[in-house]
């Protein structure tokens, strides 16, 4: 018998002592959490006999609605468990320790069996969730954990999921989902407005136009770049009177219609490899998603945007579906030139698309949303609700500046999405989706634009505060200057600071292994430790093969001030002095 079935008799039985009779025979205790448990004559006698089992009224149990004081009484229970329990976890617990390798703990998940009747009641469930599973999560909400773009989230995030998930509506059409469309449709139209602040009557036209179409709430960054793509591939291998569009035809059909031999979207060699899977599903192929070289900020470098559309236009074999501009990388958070690259891209007659999946809650801060100056000149922009909306996973979202872009990717099903009804699911990659929506609106509800525009200006003012600190102390090296709040650097002592500068092609060579080496062995120590978490990336150079290591901090909860940055900084130095002894100045 698994022994957390041996424990104590279960502790609800008591509150609810109403007795029944199981199907074989045997009498059954009928237990607040709605499982049963068999028992023989008495509850004492027999403890260590109890097995749960499955049958019909143990299953009408679980769909339990909280209809009296007993079940309303349990079920707020375990809700408390649920927020307080893995509230103390959060407190205590910090970043990814190694006390327990992941070698151990996977060797305790290799069972596959799925059991017959349940193991575990709700109550164990939780309890086991809460104390033996939680801690061996990472505890992103942590001031110390700067290493990713997931942090802490409002604590009301939990209540409005709960909400979502209470209701179930399901957005992919209206029978089930009726007021949730239409409150969907208006806060795509306020994030719309956000970006590119047409005029009132615009959105008068179009916030509840059954026809139109101003974004989609997708999965995530991922599926709204792809989104965002198929409109684009869509757009240029359209129909003609003799070809029914790429979408119908596939993508052979398409080249040879149009005459080309094959289409590319051109994007920074920063840009997100989400791009390159939306090139394999798209047909294109992920090579044909062509880098385009940044500047020393690594922003894309738009002069050789330029001359690649050129040489690509006189070539004239080869189509281009989109140019991509990243509003924030994932790497570095450099905003690409957005005005230049829209203003090239409405020469070129090119589709322009806006990831900013990271960097486009920006706009709701009046001091810094210049820096996403251009981005009302994108065909489509990407947000991630789950990054700088602060909302729990996962919610991605796609806007389209023309509220007709959408129609190349309508899709109906008789029963469902029916013609010139407002469901959503006509115009979307998902289809059943929850009410992200929801959750969004009523966030903007409860912070306001200079709510989140706190937070927003905290990350990036911290960011520059940080960039500050580490060109003061000698042993770091600040790599890439905060555009936004992400910032990269590495451990570098002032002697191989000083061969990078001075030293030949091959001393710098061997150093920038060396230094590579050193960052990667600290990344990976202090991770280890479990005080605090950086994250650590690669950095490509042309000069340098294997590119360069960096730390990368990502700075977005609003706990994380300068005194624990510098605890982290203090404790990558002694990481430094502790492992590589023999390059202490
Ligand atoms: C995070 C991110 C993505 C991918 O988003 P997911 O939500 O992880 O699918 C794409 N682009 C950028 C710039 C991102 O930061």
């Amino acid at each position: 018998m698994p022994k957390q079935l041996s424990a104590k008799p279960c502790r609800d039985g008591h509150r609810l002592k109403k007795f029944i009779k199981g199907g074989d025979g045997l009498t059954v205790v009928k237990t607040g959490n709605g499982i049963f448990m068999k028992t023989g004559t008495s509850e004492l006698e027999t403890r260590d006999k109890k097995v749960l089992i499955a049958d019909w009224n143990a299953l009408m149990r679980v769909f339990i609605r909280p209809e009296d004081e007993a079940c309303r009484v349990t079920l707020i229970k375990y809700m408390e468990q649920i927020l307080f329990g893995l509230h103390e976890f959060l407190g205590k617990h910090v970043g990814i320790t190694e006390n327990v390798s992941l070698k151990k703990l996977a060797s305790q998940f290799k069972s596959t069996a799925i059991c017959d009747n349940p193991e575990k009641k709700l109550s164990e469930v939780i309890r086991e969730l809460i104390k033996e599973i939680s801690p061996y999560g990472v505890n992103v909400a942590s001031p110390y954990f700067v290493g990713h773009m997931t942090s802490a989230i409002p604590f009301f995030m939990v209540h409005l999921k709960t909400i979502a998930a209470a209701l179930n509506q399901n957005l992919v059409k209206l029978e089930t989902s009726k007021i949730f469309s239409i409150l969907e449709k208006q806060v795509l139209a306020k994030i719309h407005r956000l970006i590119y602040q047409f005029h009132e009557s615009f959105y008068c036209e179009h916030v509840q136009n059954v026809n139109t179409t101003l974004g989609s709430f997708v999965e995530g960054g991922t599926t709204a770049n792809l989104t965002a793509l198929w409109v684009a591939r869509n757009r240029l291998f359209a129909p003609t009177d003799d070809f029914g569009g790429v979408e119908a035809e596939g993508i052979n059909a398409a080249y040879r219609k149009y005459g080309v031999r094959r289409a590319v979207i051109l994007v920074s060699r920063r840009g997100h490899y989400s791009l390159r899977k939306a090139g394999g599903i798209l047909g294109i192929g992920n090579r044909n998603i062509l880098p385009i070289d940044v500047d020393y900020a690594h922003r894309m470098d738009v002069r050789h945007l330029e001359e690649t559309i050129k040489s690509i236009k006189k070539d004239g074999d080869t189509a281009i579906i989109a140019v991509v501009g990243v509003a924030g990388t994932t790497e570095t958070g450099a905003i690409d030139p957005l005005k230049k690259i829209g203003e090239l891209c409405a020469r070129e007659n090119i589709f322009f698309h806006v990831d900013a999946a990271w960097g486009g809650p920006t706009l709701l801060s009046d001091t810094h949303r210049n820096l996403l100056e251009g981005i009302e000149l994108a065909d489509s922009v990407t947000i991630d609700g789950h990054k700088q909306f602060y909302m729990p996973m996962t919610c991605g979202m796609v806007y389209f500046k023309d509220p007709y872009a959408m129609d190349v990717v309508r899709y109906h099903a008789n029963y469902v999405n029916r013609h010139g009804s407002v469901d959503l699911g006509i115009k979307s990659l998902p289809g059943s989706r929850e009410a992200n929506s929801m959750i969004l609106d009523s966030a903007l509800k409860i912070m306001g634009k200079k709510g989140y525009a706190l937070l927003i200006e905290h990350g990036i003012e911290t960011a520059r505060k940080l960039a500050d600190e580490i060109e003061k102390r000698e042993l770091f090296d600040l790599v890439t200057r905060p555009q936004l709040n992400i910032l990269t650097y590495r451990v570098c002592p002032p002697h191989l600071k000083d061969i990078l500068k001075n030293g030949t092609d091959v001393e710098r060579t061997e150093t920038v292994k060396r230094l590579n080496h050193i960052n990667k062995t600290i990344q990976r120590i202090q991770r280890e430790a479990g005080r605090s978490f950086v994250s650590r990336t690669t950095l490509m150079r042309r000069q340098y093969e294997n590119g360069i290591v960096v730390l990368r901090c990502v700075i977005m909860n609003p706990m994380t001030n300068m005194r624990i940055l510098n605890e982290i900084l203090d404790e990558q130095e002694e990481i430094f002095r502790q492992a590589f002894p023999d390059e202490i100045p």
